[in-house]
């Protein structure tokens, strides 16, 4: 399994969620699940910042949390991750098809929202990448992002192969604004406060699958390559 070839048995509508702390490898890991399975990858981040980006009244809204390392009101968030559900068309969309969603949910109060959104079919499975707070300190501070197409890179252990430049589409790298050490604090202790329960929650029903996220991106993709079939065996393909 490479990471980069399509996969045989993939009907796109494997429905997954992506846990793991901030610097964890969660959006690196979601892409390379969105391109092998073709399902879309939702980023509720990425999303906000798009929004602040093109100045939108969500954008608007949402600045100063994201600066801060806060999170986005329930209300505003939940409200952006139904509008990229259901502005998804063909084999993803809320009604049939599948998503990997990426910083969502953070709480135990979006947890129950999705649920209720994806009422009936569920979800197939819940991955908690798990990395040691020191490793993903390293991580963050390493951290460049494509200011075009969002791909990320790690100066240390996946630089790009030309220096600020993007592999995948050219465009300018650059970190993010809330990488700062205080924002990078605060959302850790938002993580171990309000997500970490979420994870306790999909274990409790039986969702949950935990990964090292140590080790190269194909390392960390394997074991959860391993889950998603394990997952969609139980579930038998349904449509
Ligand atoms: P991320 O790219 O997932 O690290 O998200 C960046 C920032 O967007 C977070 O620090 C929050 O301010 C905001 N954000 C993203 N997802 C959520 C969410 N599910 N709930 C609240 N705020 C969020």
């Amino acid at each position: 399994m490479t990471g980069e070839e399509g996969h045989k048995d993939s009907d796109g509508s494997l429905r997954l969620v992506m846990l793991g702390r901030q610097g964890s490898g969660k959006g690196t890991q979601a892409q390379r699940i969105s391109a092998l399975y073709q399902v879309p990858h939702i980023s509720t981040g990425d999303a906000f910042r798009a929004a602040v980006q093109a100045g939108s009244a969500v954008g608007l809204e949402a600045r100063s949390y994201l600066d801060r390392g806060e999170l986005v009101p329930d209300e505003v968030t939940i409200g952006v991750l139904r509008e990229r559900l259901d502005g998804l068309t063909g084999p993803g969309g809320t009604k049939g098809g599948g998503f990997i969603l990426d910083g969502f949910p953070r709480n135990l109060a979006q947890a129950r929202a999705l649920d209720v959104i994806v009422d009936g079919r569920g979800l197939d499975l819940v991955v908690k990448l798990e990395a040691a707070i020191e490793e993903v300190l390293k991580r963050l501070s390493a951290r460049r992002v494509c200011n075009n197409c969002g791909a990320v890179y790690n100066l240390v252990d996946h630089p790009p192969e030309v220096p600020g430049k993007c592999d995948v589409c050219g465009g300018v790298l650059s970190q993010r604004e809330d990488d700062t050490e205080a924002a990078i604090r605060r959302r850790l202790e938002i993580y171990e406060s309000e997500t970490a329960p979420v994870a306790s929650w999909y274990q409790e029903k039986g969702l949950l699958a935990v990964v090292d996220a140590a080790g190269s991106p194909d390392e960390v993709t394997r074991p959860i390559v391993v889950a998603i079939e394990a997952a969609l065996g139980r579930r038998g393909h349904r449509p």
